[in-house]
């Protein structure tokens, strides 16, 4: 017999799967070699813009994303910003963007002098919903001279953005199909989806170029950290020169032949990077498995089920989801309240990028599913080592 979605079902139901005690919504876990790798950088004194775990951690990086080339900046807000610029967006260009996304994907586009424009998402993947933005572009867009343009603004339509929710992937082969045909650059967030698959390939090897986040409520941290991946040797090499002030290599003379910046990660949080990437394989597993516990403790509540990796995908399930049926959306907030009192963190979606004070007036497609979206996801405790 199923109970119905009350504050008490989803509390006792939560407390079957995780331990007692208060729960944050997601914690680092720190068992690996953290401790010896930030040591040796202290013992050597190669804390700061060079070391080898730079080297180390953008290999490793690489080999587990299947990416050719790992560049590790400091963050993933300033990955993203120079995956945007890398790919030719230009002041004055607007760039496809889910709705439902953090609120770094939008601001990245407005460092370059872009503009945000804001599509709707997928219920199955919570990620950009390919049919609805090729409709929305046919009537919205035009093709002239292979680039695309905004109907309405007259801007131009440099890229497509989507972004992988909580780790599910975006349906990537039709995402790119619509980008093939607008003529724009395909660029992913992939911030919240290292060890996510699409389709057997990693997620961030669609795009031309990609962004990962190592902020300290991702899969691995690095304190603060980022990557952009790429398969185009010649855009890892500027990616690399534009993110370490474009210093030309010399014994001794300051020479920098452009306008570059300064996010390099330092070699203290690589070498953080480098040992939480060993326990990847682990923290997957145990996301896993986290998964399908709250699953069958939440089958028997009526009104809401945990969000599933979506059909040919597999995620790394970094954050899980409660996600609310539309009759139930009225329940979020009495949810939200019960659980955090009862110490067991949960959090809403984020607030739309359309409706933040900064991104009202930008341009965007009806959105109708991103804005139910918002009303009904839960986020749960979902730790690695919760299980
Ligand atoms: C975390 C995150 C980023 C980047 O965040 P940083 O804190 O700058 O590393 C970008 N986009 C999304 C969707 C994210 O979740």
């Amino acid at each position: 017999m199923s109970s119905s979605l009350t504050p008490e079902a989803v509390i006792a139901a939560l407390r079957t799967v995780v331990p007692p005690g208060p729960l944050a919504l997601h914690e680092p876990h720190f068992s690996g070699n953290e401790w010896a790798y930030v040591k040796e950088c202290l013992d050597t004194g190669w804390v700061s813009s060079v070391g080898k775990f730079v080297d180390r951690f953008e290999h490793d990086l690489a080999e587990t994303t299947g990416a050719r080339h790992a560049v590790a900046v400091v963050n993933g807000t300033a990955a993203l910003h120079i995956c945007l610029k890398l790919a030719g967006v230009e002041p004055g260009d607007e760039v496809l963007m889910p709705a439902l996304t953090f609120v770094a994907t939008a601001n990245a586009v407005s460092y370059c002098g872009a503009v945000p424009h804001f599509v709707d998402v997928d219920e199955a993947t919570l990620g950009m919903a390919a049919p609805a933005l090729r409709d929305y572009l046919e009537n919205n867009a035009d093709l002239r001279a292979g680039a695309c343009f905004n109907r309405t603004t007259g801007r131009r339509i440099r890229a497509l953005l989507p972004m992988h929710t909580f780790g599910h992937p975006s349906d990537l082969d039709a995402l790119a199909d619509v980008a093939a045909r607008f003529r724009l650059e395909l660029i992913e967030d992939a911030a919240e989806s290292l060890g996510s698959y699409y389709k057997g390939r990693h997620t961030g090897n669609v795009g031309r170029l990609s962004a990962l986040s190592f902020n300290g409520n991702k899969i691995i941290t690095t304190g603060g950290g980022g990557a952009i991946l790429t398969n185009d040797a010649d855009l890892a090499k500027l990616a690399k020169h534009i993110t370490t002030t474009a210093k030309l290599p010399h014994r001794w003379l300051f020479e920098h032949d452009m306008v570059a910046y300064n996010y390099r990660l330092p070699n203290i949080n690589a070498a953080l990077g480098c040992a939480q990437l060993e326990q990847l394989p682990g923290f997957l597993d145990s996301k896993r498995q986290l998964f399908q516990r709250y699953r069958a403790a939440f089958s028997d509540i009526a009104g809401a089920h945990i969000v599933e990796e979506p059909a040919a995908c597999r995620s790394n399930y970094w954050l899980q989801t409660l996600l609310l049926d539309e009759a139930s959306a009225d329940r979020r907030d009495d949810i939200l309240a019960a659980t955090n009192d009862a110490g067991l963190m949960t959090r809403p979606a984020w607030t739309p990028m359309h409706r933040l004070t900064p991104y009202a007036n930008c341009p965007r497609a009806e959105l109708p599913v991103a804005e139910s979206l918002e009303r009904r996801i839960v986020n749960i405790p979902s730790s690695a080592g919760l299980t």
